[in-house]
């Protein structure tokens, strides 16, 4: 009798449990104020697969069931190729914002990596080709725009006057029309790249292996670079007629740091960024990615600027004291190497040592240690 009283009280206690949405996962479900009609019957969602509505490849049918969320469903409905590999029944921005359960956290990571800001209103291919445009006049804007600065300055303005051959006018005239060469091809590069493909909507890899594939192509670039760089060097009438373009600036400044021939910008830069994105396989998001930070690097590498707590500086022996050797006459056949490492440099006899020193009249100096 008294095992029967118990059996119901077990049996009352279970449905309230379930009525009150706690039965599975549910502390996070209620918190997050979201619930989907499956969970209703108690029975186990289905795995949620959510394919990118902006896709015509994308039948109705798999179309991605509606799900209400009051606070962020962009997040959630614009992502692209997702699989969620669980029956959790939340939603991808509860996740985010830290409501996680059995296995939110692999959850959380896989919605992180493939959520970037300009989802749903521009394709990854778009950022690829003007991203790095953007951000091109953005840094570099921003370094025109500081005062003097002249405590950090490795050059005196005096001397950007006197040494450099080319008016800024010319020089933004010169990187507008790599630019234009740049964003041709990059069109091109991903028109190409997305026909190849078999499966149409590009399947994001996980963060680790994004790392993995920037870092391949950072060492891509370089190797292009370098020897590209060098030859252009040795060979006189490449030098004469197209590199020494580049080296008009004998003090770099920022804007100046795509400042090239349109064949050399084509050849160094275009094709290195092409070869970059085609050996190591990243789609055109992890491309938008890197594109932006080589640019970022190269601006950095020529701001003529020693900024304390620059963190270029910190991480990288290839910087901007490191590439002001190589605009300066006594100086110019080394540091070869740009614009991430200098390995190529040591490996092959071109690295040349500098020490940075302070100015008797203000500002430093940097000063190659072998003649
Ligand atoms: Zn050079
Ligand atoms: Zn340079």
């Amino acid at each position: 009798m008294g095992e029967k009283r118990s059996a119901i009280r077990r049996r009352r206690r279970r449905r309230a449990s379930i009525e009150r949405g706690d039965a599975r996962g549910g502390a996070a479900s209620l918190f997050c104020g979201f619930r989907r009609a499956s969970q209703k019957n108690n029975k186990d969602p289905p795995p949620t697969k959510i394919s990118n509505p902006r896709r015509s490849d994308v039948s109705p049918n798999s179309a991605p069931e509606p799900l209400e969320h009051p606070t962020f469903p962009r997040i959630y409905s614009g992502s692209q190729a997702k699989l969620i590999p669980s029956s959790s029944p939340w939603c991808s921005s509860c996740l985010f914002l830290g409501c996680y359960g059995r296995s939110g956290t692999l959850i959380g990571l896989l919605i992180l990596e493939k959520m970037v800001f300009w989802e749903g209103y521009v394709s990854d291919d778009v950022m690829g080709t003007f991203a790095p445009i953007v951000v091109y006049w953005l840094y570099a804007g921003f370094y025109q725009l500081l005062p003097r600065l002249d405590r950090y300055r490795l050059h005196t303005k005096k001397e950007e006057e006197q040494k450099n051959l080319v008016m800024l006018s010319t020089v933004v005239k010169g990187v507008l029309l790599q630019q234009l060469v740049q964003a041709t091809v990059a069109q091109v590069l991903f028109l190409v790249t997305a026909q190849a493909s078999l499966l149409g909507v590009p399947v994001q890899p996980s963060i680790p292996v994004q790392i993995l594939q920037v870092f391949m192509a950072m060492l891509v670039m370089d190797t292009w670079q370098y020897f590209v760089h060098r030859y252009m060097h040795h060979n006189k009438f490449l030098y004469r007629h197209i590199h020494s373009q580049h080296h008009r600036l004998v003090v770099p400044y920022a804007v100046g740091a795509l400042y090239n021939h349109p064949l050399e910008g084509l050849l160094l830069d275009t094709f290195g960024g092409a070869m970059s994105f085609l050996i190591t396989g990243m789609t055109p998001r992890t491309a938008v990615f890197f594109f932006c930070f080589a640019v970022i690097k190269t601006i950095d590498d020529h701001c003529g600027l020693w900024l304390p707590g620059n963190i270029f500086h910190m991480f990288f022996q290839n910087n901007t004291a490191y590439h002001d050797i190589h605009h300066q006459l006594q100086g110019s056949k080394y540091n070869y190497s740009q614009p991430f490492f200098s390995v190529w440099d040591r490996m092959l006899g071109t690295y040349m040592p500098y020490s940075l020193v302070t100015r008797r009249q203000g500002g430093l100096e940097v000063r190659p240690l072998k003649d």
